[in-house]
């Protein structure tokens, strides 16, 4: 029987695991960490999962964080910079949620071997790849940015070269939830956006903000404060900038609480988004295929890349259980049924770092007419739809003369 070899149990080789686990396809993740250091290490990430990645934790049995209790249900939105400052809401039709990876990860690597799956543990390189091909007949690889060097950028899918924000992000405490539930996607004009995501941490329900800088704005210091030399310092700063910045999301903020949670719950950094070519065959004559981060990566400011990863990995599976063989046709077919999502994602993402004139349009469409921005939000389940949407400035306008004239938001 088909042997698959899946390298990184990220979120995407967790989900391929899971489900190959599920339909008796023998497979072997290879991590180069245990469950306990992924636990224990730094942040990743602050990764919110949409309905449809939650859709694919029940089927797996994974879903251990009900989303109607765990969960949030709109985007809130605030901007600064206009003449007046704006906010509005969309609503979702089914909850989204944010659970730490650092107790996403782990949980489902434990039901992957308690329910007899195959780890190796121990890092991979491009040799070992080699290596391990002769034992399988197939390798995807999915162990993030690192691994993707293994697959050529598609130059048409990358606009750019360098990092469009420098990231903070970090878990807090002392941030009221807004009411609804949501995540706060608040935008100061020419300094960056901050992602406000009521987050399940390590200390129970807490507040992630992920803050997206623009290169030479005001908040790129964010970036490169040093938390471990001066905490308060750095919390301090935090909250001047929160209050100068994004007030709609100061104004529930408790100053005499407000904390990063620990030295470990800060990430800073940078990405270059990139696409990269599905597959590539080994010299053992196997193939290997990308996925999640090593086959695409995009700037969090949208929340699509793990669910997007988890998506690659379902069509992977479908594909594996439904395909005569995992041959080139296989890579092929696995190709074409992810593209428009995939691609999807990163265009769409793509563009909103640098709107275009119309997409300015579509949000202040959305300000003024909640059925225009409830379909938008419902589309982070659809990410194919949303870049069907933002393309171009014709298909902007059929989107909001649709959805502006009453119709309800797009199915789930
Ligand atoms: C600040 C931030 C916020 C984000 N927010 C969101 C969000 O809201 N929604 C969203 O969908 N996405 C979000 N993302 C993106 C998301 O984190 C990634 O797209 C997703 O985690 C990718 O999953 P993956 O399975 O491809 O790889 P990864 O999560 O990168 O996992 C790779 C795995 O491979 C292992 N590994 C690495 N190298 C090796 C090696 N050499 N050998 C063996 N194993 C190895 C690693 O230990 C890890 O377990 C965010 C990212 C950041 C940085």
């Amino acid at each position: 029987m088909t042997s698959i070899a899946v390298v990184g149990s990220g979120v995407s080789g967790l989900h391929l695991g899971l489900f190959l686990q599920q339909h008796d396809v023998p497979v072997t993740l290879y991590s180069d960490k245990t469950a306990e250091q992924i636990a224990s290490g730094r942040l990743l990430n602050t990764v919110a999962h949409h309905h449809h990645t939650l859709e694919r934790e029940r089927e797996l049995g994974v879903h251990h964080w009900d989303a109607s209790e765990y969960g949030y249900v709109c985007h809130q939105h605030a901007v600064v910079g206009t003449p007046e400052p704006m906010r509005w809401r969309g609503d979702f039709q089914h909850p989204s949620s944010i659970i730490d990876y650092r107790l996403y990860l782990p949980r489902l690597l434990q039901d992957y071997e308690e329910r007899g799956g195959d780890v190796v543990i121990g890092p991979i390189d491009t040799e070992m790849i080699e290596r391990i091909s002769s034992d399988h007949d197939l390798v995807v690889v999915a162990a993030g940015r690192g691994m993707g060097a293994m697959f050529a950028p598609l130059p048409d899918k990358c606009p750019y070269d360098k990092p469009q924000r420098r990231l903070s992000a970090g878990i807090y405490h002392g941030v009221r939830y807004s009411e609804p539930k949501g995540v706060g996607v608040h935008m100061s004009l020419g300094h960056g956006e901050m992602l406000e995501l009521p987050i399940t941490s390590r200390e129970g329900f807490a507040t992630a903000l992920l803050f997206e800088n623009i290169p030479g704005g005001d908040l790129e210091v964010l970036a490169d404060v040093s938390y471990d030399e001066d905490p308060r310092a750095h919390d301090e700063l935090v909250l001047r900038k929160l209050e100068q910045h994004y007030p709609m999301c100061f104004e529930r903020v408790d100053a005499a609480s407000f904390r990063l949670q620990g030295p470990d719950d800060l990430l800073q950094g940078a990405l270059t988004p990139v696409v990269r070519q599905d597959y590539v065959r080994l010299e053992s004559g196997t193939f290997a295929l990308a996925m999640g981060d090593a086959h695409c990566v995009v700037d969090p400011v949208n929340g699509q890349g793990a669910n997007s990863a988890s998506y690659s990995a379902w069509v992977i599976g479908r594909a594996i259980l439904d395909d005569l063989a995992v041959d080139e046709q296989f890579c092929r077919r696995v190709a074409r049924d992810r593209q428009a999502f995939v691609h999807g994602v990163s265009d769409w993402t793509n563009m909103i770092l640098n709107p275009e004139p119309h997409v300015v349009g579509l949000l202040m469409a959305m300000a003024e007419n909640k059925a225009v921005c409830d379909a938008y939000t419902q589309n982070f389940n659809h990410p194919d739809r949303q870049w069907d949407t933002v393309a171009t400035p014709e298909r902007t306008a059929a989107f909001i003369a649709r959805y502006g004239a009453g119709q309800p938001a797009v199915a789930a």
